[in-house]
């Protein structure tokens, strides 16, 4: 008990958890005790895990970071946490997170930024981010306030923020996981996940978390491997992809150099690395930036004031003056972005301009991938194009920010397994993570070439 308090303490000063459950850990651990002594244990008996507040958690509050949702406890469990509790996980707390997932540095919190727990060796003593949306997953795992926590990717939020901090963190195939109980985002892209340590946590968890779900329309109903059990640094007889497009223009040095020594990590386990060509790469931002928006400004419209959350309702005002005001309110400003560039792709005059050309490219990139598996069996690539950057050094400049998600976003449009894990530091003495991509199911191919 003292040690889980001591965890949520301390999280205070990264501004990591939302709601701090340390007596939900607790209990869980009471149950793995007795659970000890009657030989009656489970794969994750007394396990204390962070949630990202994505996660609707039974009698706790959820509000996706946003103000719109303070005050809304669900009265249903999300189907990964229930799968995790019932795996006999606890939960230390409710983890900070970028306003409903959209964001790369976790600054679009209503409720703060979360801090890295890393600094730089060279005297820049800037607060650095922690990556996002998942920020406080990634850095309640780093600065090991928790040993594992959940995280959900759309285009990059499990990876990003797990390269950030020198963590790992896995996306799996889309459909994987449940999205039943997980606050929408954009549903064709949204996928939970693990973040953890190493690999063979994020196989242990990614194993509770994932399963067939009727609830979820999309859940691919598939029995769960043994991943953990599977688990092999061998990659002998693999041929590992190096996808010349990922070569930006302007790619810092030290991400071409951890690049690099991924290669050599590769090569020495047994790989066979083969250069192969994904020719879409360059449409896949702003492809994703189109439909990612879209599908959030259809999510969105149900926060009226009427059903969650908040209501301002101003004297007099009408029920269409209820929802403005409620809306203006309730979301911050880069929801409010997101809902403006969504809603203008989708509507009359600009819809095949914008979103049905998107989903035309979308099924390009879809069909790049599938041409680059008859050459390779994995993919190698950097997670992001640079080392944690500053707090505050590109929240007020939205592209910069869109642009950290440029090696992310291809396998999410594509729905295809990625896992980031610690690659290396660069010269500040800051983690950089790489990215293995996997063919379609291939969680156990994208593992074993992390492990
Ligand atoms: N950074 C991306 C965005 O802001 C991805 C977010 C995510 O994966 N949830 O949309």
């Amino acid at each position: 008990a003292d040690a889980f308090n001591a965890s949520v303490t301390a999280g205070r000063k990264l501004n990591a958890f939302l709601v701090e459950t340390p007596e939900h850990a607790i209990e869980a651990a009471e149950a793995a005790d007795r659970g000890r002594a009657t030989g009656e244990l489970r794969a994750l008996s007394g396990v204390p895990l962070g949630i990202k507040d994505l996660f609707c958690t039974a009698g706790y509050q959820t509000t996706a970071a946003s103000h719109i949702l303070e005050g809304f406890t669900p009265t249903y469990e999300s189907t990964v946490t229930a799968k995790l509790f019932g795996a006999g996980a606890g939960m230390l707390g409710k983890l900070n997170m970028d306003q409903f997932a959209m964001g790369s540095s976790n600054e679009t919190s209503a409720y703060g930024h979360v801090l890295s727990p890393w600094r730089r060796n060279d005297g820049g003593n800037a607060p650095l981010a922690p990556g996002g949306s998942s920020g406080g997953s990634s850095s309640a795992i780093a600065a090991r306030l928790a040993p594992g926590a959940t995280g959900t990717d759309t285009g990059g939020s499990i990876r990003q923020p797990a390269a950030f901090t020198g963590i790992s963190g896995i996306k799996p195939t889309y459909g994987r996981c449940s999205r039943w109980g997980v606050v929408a985002f954009a549903s064709s892209l949204d996928q939970a996940g693990p973040m953890a340590r190493d690999v063979r946590d994020c196989a242990i968890l990614l194993e509770a978390m994932s399963g067939f779900d009727p609830k979820d329309s999309t859940s691919l109903d598939l029995p769960v491997p043994q991943w953990e059990a599977g688990l092999s640094s061998d990659l002998k007889g693999k041929r590992v992809g190096i996808p010349k497009e990922y070569r930006v223009e302007g790619m810092p040095a030290e991400i071409e150099a951890l690049w690099e020594s991924g290669i050599r990590f590769m090569k020495d386990a047994g790989a066979e690395i083969v250069e192969v060509s994904l020719p879409h790469t360059k449409y896949a931002l702003p492809t994703y930036y189109i439909i990612a928006p879209a599908e959030a400004s259809s999510n969105l419209a149900r926060y009226d004031g009427v059903r969650y959350g908040v209501r301002e309702l101003p004297e007099g005002a009408s029920l269409a003056d209820m929802y403005a005001a409620t809306r203006s309110a309730g979301f911050g400003a880069e929801v409010k972005r997101r809902i403006l560039i969504g809603t203008y792709v989708l509507s009359a005059g600009f819809y095949d301009a914008y979103y049905t050309k998107a989903q035309k490219v979308r099924a390009l990139i879809a069909r790049d991938f599938e041409r680059a598996w008859e050459a390779c069996d994995l993919l190698l690539t950097p997670t992001a194009p640079s080392a944690a950057f500053a707090l505050g050094e590109k929240v007020a400049d939205p592209l910069s920010m869109y642009l950290n998600d440029v090696f992310t976003v291809p396998a999410s449009l594509a729905g295809l397994p990625a896992m980031s894990v610690p690659g290396g530091l660069d010269a500040t003495g800051l983690p950089l993570g790489l990215q293995i991509i996997g063919r379609p199911l291939d969680e156990q191919g994208v593992l074993n070439a992390g492990l």
